[in-house]
């Protein structure tokens, strides 16, 4: 599949799970110095390929009609920060929730490490600007999301599908905590238990096959 094939797979798929509505949310992957972005404007649910432009590391429009997302500059940030090939970034609700009254989500769940453990809230900014497009690079240092105050979550990956992934964890976690939150206090793990798990997964159980008789 093409970049901008990606694209619209992917923000079909946005839309599908409720991920984003309307024109809100952006994707980008990245391929060298070359980034497919979903354009400005569009519903993420009805991209062509043609649709979606293509810039260069430098934020140089080389391909496409449309402008690119109002958020590509911190696509492009997080590109030059990180090893991400691909960035996901929506206003999905239980994201925004936590976005807009906690500095940081706390890890509730082991599930939190394929994430990085603790996922910051970076500094409210508007939107499109250098000063958030640094504010999230600084809160995604090391890890695979971060949230946006008063604004939504981003997520990276080596791949749009990983990207996407870790956007869908990311809610779910976000859900698990607010929803948490009302049946009482959410239990957070503390570091030798979420380091137990690492331990853990480095070292899975084999199962030896029963001997034949
Ligand atoms: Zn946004």
């Amino acid at each position: 599949m093409s970049l901008r094939e990606q694209l619209c797979e992917y923000g079909r798929r946005a839309v599908e799970l409720g991920l984003v509505i309307g024109t809100s949310g952006n994707l980008s992957v990245r391929d060298g110095d070359r980034v497919a972005v979903t354009p400005s404007g569009a519903a993420l649910d009805r991209l062509t390929p043609e649709m979606c432009p293509v810039v260069d590391t430098d934020g140089y429009l080389l391909e496409g009609e449309l402008q690119p997302s109002s958020e590509t500059p911190m696509h492009l940030a997080v590109y030059a920060a990180t090893g991400a090939q691909a960035v996901v970034h929506t206003h999905s609700v239980f994201g925004t929730v936590v976005a807009t009254t906690m500095t940081e989500l706390p890890p509730v769940h082991y599930n939190a490490l394929l994430l990085g453990g603790v996922v910051k809230v970076a500094e409210y900014a508007t939107y499109g600007t250098a000063e958030l497009a640094a504010n999230v690079r600084a809160a995604l240092a090391g890890k695979q999301a971060a949230l946006m105050a008063n604004h939504g979550g981003v997520t990276v990956g080596a791949t749009l599908e990983q990207a996407f992934e870790a956007t869908r964890l990311l809610e779910w976690l976000c859900e698990v905590y607010v929803r948490g939150l009302s049946v009482g206090k959410p239990a957070i793990l503390t570091d030798e238990q979420l380091a137990a798990v690492v331990e853990r997964s480095l070292n899975p159980p084999e199962f030896p096959r029963r001997p034949s008789p």
